[in-house]
Formats: C-alpha cells, sequence, structure tokens
C-alpha cells in the first residue's frame, strides 16, 4: 500500500478516537480490490463535508476508497467490540470488515470516515473482511433514504466496486461503502470493555464520548446527583426512544438489533435485511434468519429497550447506584409511547393534543393490519385526501382514494368518521401540509433496491443515482416518478433477504 502525495482538497484530519490507541482501535490498512470503479457518489454529503466536485477525480480517491491506498492526512484503524447478538452474549465481534480512515473536521462539524468491506481486520473471526455489490447498494440507499426522510442514519458517502469475487450463497462481486457519522460507536464498544472486566477503559470511553459528543451534560449533572454516567446513559435512553419511535412511524424494519448494531448517538447504523413495510403487518419479520421474530416490526421499540438495558449493565461499574441507573433507563417506557404519539399525530395531521388522539392511531392501524393495506400508499394517499378535502361536497367522497385501499369499508368508513370529527377542529391546509412532510411519497421499498442491484450487476448504474434522487426528498411529489410509489409488484413478497451480506 502507497500513500499518495495528493491533498484530499482540503479537510482537515483531526482523528479524535483514533487517538485513544489500543485497546480501543489498531492501526491497520485495507487490502487491495483489483480493477476498482466507481459505483455511486454523493455529491450534497460531499458539499456537506466541505469537498467540491474535483474530489471524486482527485489522484488517489478512488483507490483510497477503496482501501487500496492511504491519501495524506488519513490514519487507518479498526476498532474492538463486543455485543448481545439475539438475545445472548456474543463476546468479541468487530470491526470485522470496517476500516476507519479517521475524523476530518469542517467548522465545527467533525466527521468520522469508514470503508466497509476493505478487507480482513484484526477482529474479522472467520470472515473475509469483505461486503458484496448487492449489500453495500442497499446500506448506500436506505442510509441516505433514512436521512431524507430525517431520521438519525450514519450516512454514505460513495461507493466503489471491483471485479473480485466474493463467496456468500452464491458468487457475487466485491465492493466498498464509505460510510460518514459523527461517530460510530456502538453499545458494543462500552460492552466489551466492562465484559472484560475493565472499568477504567469503559469509564475511557463514556468520557472520551461525553465530551466530544454530549459536552452539554456536563452543565445538567445537577438532576443526577452528579454522576455524569446516569445523564449520559439517560441521554442514549431519549435518542434511541426518538429514534425507535421515528422507525416506527415510517414502517422501518431494521432487522438486525443487535446491541453491537446499536449507536451511542441514537443514529441507526448497520443497514442488513432492513425493509420498509409494503402491506402493514404489526408482525412482520424482515429477516430472513430471525426465526423467532425477535426483531419484527412490533418487537422494535422492546428490543431497544432490552439494548439500553445492556448498556445500563455496562456502565454498571461507572453509575454505581441502582435508583440513578433506573432514573435513567425507566423513562424509556413513557419516552417511547410519547414519541410515537408526537410522529402519530403529525402523520394525522393533528397540531394539537387531545385525549382519544392515542386510540384514533391505534385503530387506524388496526384497519390496516386487517387488510395487509399498503403502509407509505396509505399514509400519503391519507395526505393527500386531506389536501382536496373542501373540494368535495361528502366526506366520503373526500375519502375515496383511501377507501379504494380496502375491500371491507366497513370499518375504516367508521374509523375515517371519528377521524372527519377530530379532524374538524383542524385548519385543514395546515393539517394536510404537516401530513405531506411527515408521510413520504417514496420509500426505499426491497422491490425497488433489488432493480438498481440487478441493473448495477450489469454495470448500469444509473438506477441508484434516480433512487438517491428521489429519496433525499421523499416527500416531494418528484412529478414524472410516480412508478416509484407505486405498489410492490408481485415478485417482491419473494425477495428473502437473510444476514448474508
Ligand atoms: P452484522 O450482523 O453485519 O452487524 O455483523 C456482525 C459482526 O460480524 C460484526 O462484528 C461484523 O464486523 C462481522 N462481520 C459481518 N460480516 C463480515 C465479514 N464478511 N467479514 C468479517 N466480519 C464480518
Ligand atoms: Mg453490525
Amino acid at each position: 500500500m502507497t500513500v499518495a502525495t495528493s491533498e484530499m482538497n482540503s479537510l482537515q484530519w483531526t482523528h479524535r478516537y483514533a487517538k485513544l490507541g489500543l485497546p480501543f482501535v489498531t492501526t491497520w490498512q485495507g487490502t487491495p480490490l483489483s480493477d476498482v470503479h466507481w459505483v455511486a457518489q454523493n455529491h450534497s454529503l460531499l458539499q456537506k463535508l466541505g469537498l467540491d466536485e474535483s474530489f471524486w477525480a482527485t489522484e488517489g480517491v478512488l483507490e483510497a476508497l477503496s482501501g487500496n491506498q492511504i491519501l495524506n492526512g488519513m490514519q487507518p484503524h479498526t476498532s474492538v467490540y463486543s455485543g448481545h447478538q439475539f438475545g445472548v452474549w456474543a463476546g468479541q465481534l468487530g470491526d470485522g470488515r470496517a476500516l476507519w480512515l479517521g475524523e476530518s473536521r469542517i467548522g465545527h462539524a467533525h466527521w468520522e470516515w469508514q470503508l466497509k468491506g476493505a478487507g480482513k481486520t484484526p477482529y474479522s473471526r472467520m470472515g473475509d473482511g469483505r461486503a458484496v455489490l448487492r449489500s453495500s447498494i442497499r446500506e448506500y440507499l436506505c442510509s441516505e433514504a433514512m436521512h431524507g426522510l430525517g431520521i438519525p442514519t450514519t450516512r454514505a458517502l460513495c461507493i466503489t466496486g471491483s471485479p473480485d469475487a466474493v463467496l456468500r450463497e452464491s458468487v457475487e462481486t466485491a465492493a466498498v461503502v464509505t460510510r460518514i457519522a459523527p461517530s460510530f460507536l456502538r453499545f458494543g464498544h462500552f460492552e466489551h470493555f466492562a465484559a472484560l472486566g475493565q472499568d477504567d477503559k469503559v469509564k475511557q470511553l463514556a468520557d472520551f464520548a461525553i465530551e466530544h459528543y454530549f459536552a452539554d451534560l456536563k452543565d445538567q449533572t445537577d438532576a443526577w446527583r452528579g454522576n455524569i454516567y446516569a445523564a449520559f446513559l439517560h441521554q442514549v435512553v431519549r435518542s434511541t426512544a426518538q429514534l425507535m419511535a421515528k422507525w416506527q412511524a415510517v414502517g422501518f424494519c431494521h432487522g438486525v438489533m443487535n446491541t453491537d448494531n446499536m449507536s451511542v448517538l441514537g443514529l441507526t447504523l448497520d443497514y442488513g435485511p432492513f425493509q420498509f413495510l409494503d402491506g402493514f403487518d404489526h408482525n412482520h419479520i424482515c429477516n430472513h434468519s430471525d426465526h423467532q421474530g425477535r426483531y419484527s416490526y412490533a418487537n422494535q421499540p422492546k428490543i431497544g429497550y432490552w439494548n439500553l438495558f445492556c448498556l445500563a449493565q455496562a456502565l454498571w461499574g461507572l453509575i454505581k447506584e441502582e435508583d440513578l441507573a433506573m432514573q435513567a433507563l425507566e423513562p424509556y417506557q413513557t419516552l417511547f409511547p410519547e414519541a410515537l404519539d408526537e410522529q402519530m399525530r403529525r402523520k394525522l395531521g393533528l397540531t394539537d393534543i387531545q385525549h382519544g388522539d392515542r386510540q384514533l392511531a391505534t385503530d387506524v392501524l388496526a384497519c390496516l393490519s386487517k387488510e395487509r393495506v399498503d403502509f407509505t400508499i396509505f399514509w400519503r394517499r391519507l395526505s393527500v385526501c386531506v389536501k382536496d378535502f373542501s373540494n368535495h361536497s361528502t366526506p366520503m367522497q373526500a375519502w375515496q382514494l383511501v377507501l379504494d385501499l380496502f375491500l371491507d369499508a366497513q370499518p375504516i368508513e367508521q374509523w375515517l368518521d371519528t377521524y372527519t370529527h377530530r379532524l374538524s377542529s383542524q385548519n385543514l391546509q395546515a393539517a394536510a401540509l404537516l401530513m405531506l412532510q411527515n408521510n413520504p411519497k417514496f420509500v426505499l421499498r426491497n422491490h425497488l433496491g433489488e432493480e438498481a442491484i440487478q441493473k448495477a450487476k450489469t454495470g448500469d448504474f444509473f438506477e441508484i443515482d434516480t433512487l438517491l434522487h428521489l429519496l433525499h426528498s421523499p416527500y416531494d411529489e418528484h412529478s414524472g416518478y410516480d412508478r416509484y410509489a407505486n405498489f410492490p409488484p408481485s415478485w417482491a413478497s419473494s425477495i428473502e433477504i437473510s444476514c448474508s451480506s
């Protein structure tokens, strides 16, 4: 591996996490891939990082973002973490295929850069350290789709590809995604050192996180009898509750909510067998390897809490006082439902809070569930109906687009009656605006990702760009692209998404 002489435009590297050194991070290098090429480039994220378009063509950049080369300023390394997988302690896990390039700074913002699939690391265990083109496209598009939806997530800057073979269920080709986030710290990073009985290392990590990502906490410790670690845990509880509510509200299923896939910043992290719901089913399981349905759509909020409990255990040696640990954790039981109520109110276009709103949301989901009505289409049509409500002479005419989605009209008509009554106290235009900003027209359905993947396998990457464009602003109408907002085709239900990536 060579060090290129070219500068990466105006990037300033800071490397705060890397400076922790061993045993948190190990200096490492990628294993080169042959004949690398660009698959996808995210122009708007590039801009956010303070770089201009000339970046992509800068000498050494393609190679560096494939793990083949180190550019001036980068300090590649990998980190160690453990975790609970499917409810069972799994011991040491990663980074099995993530190579951190370092942290860049623009203004006050710091961004970690990480390659996924750049080859084996000291933590690869039996794995090959690679990622395939298929899963890399899914991760790239979904990171950006979540960002477009306003849901906290790690970002994806680009994908590079190589003809090198990677064996999964069949032989596929290699790809590398460059992921970007303020931090990739996981619950599992803390669990790792706690499980080794190294509370001094847990403390070092927690102090690092608090200093760099939770600096405001230092002024808020009075409520925690000066115990900053309880305050830290509570902050993660809050952001996780918010994240779970946002996932549920757009019908996002993560699929592998192991504690090593949970971000302490409350970001959506590690896109594997995820899925946006098509027909609504509370018990939907998107991961075909999840036979018990541990990570079903309905279970996600509970699993979020279970995972927070694991983090609390890891921090126990620092918090030390049981009542404070519980005071940090237990509010999840109200924070999550309150956050979900807020999301559902927005979906329903309600600008005030009234008794009965939670029931209204529960009841409509029951109607959807009974007939497996398409989740995204239902909410978008409901929003459009509210927008055009006053153009119709009777309420039932106004709701026709929604009614068309149901075979048995009676339950939904009854619900629409109650909803119409509830809306009567609202300004309809304000309600419609709120709804159109919270009920996306475009989500990354499995079949859309699959179409982009199939084309990419033939060397045609255009569909990835089209999807990125739509998913970056999923609440906009994007006239001419209605096909992408349509019902899934019948073959979509036969797509099987496992952990294999
Ligand atoms: P995941 O289910 O993708 O979150 O991965 C669980 C763990 O397995 C993480 O520590 C990954 O780094 C590791 N892992 C997954 N795939 C590979 C691979 N192909 N090579 C090495 N490690 C891997
Ligand atoms: Mg993972």
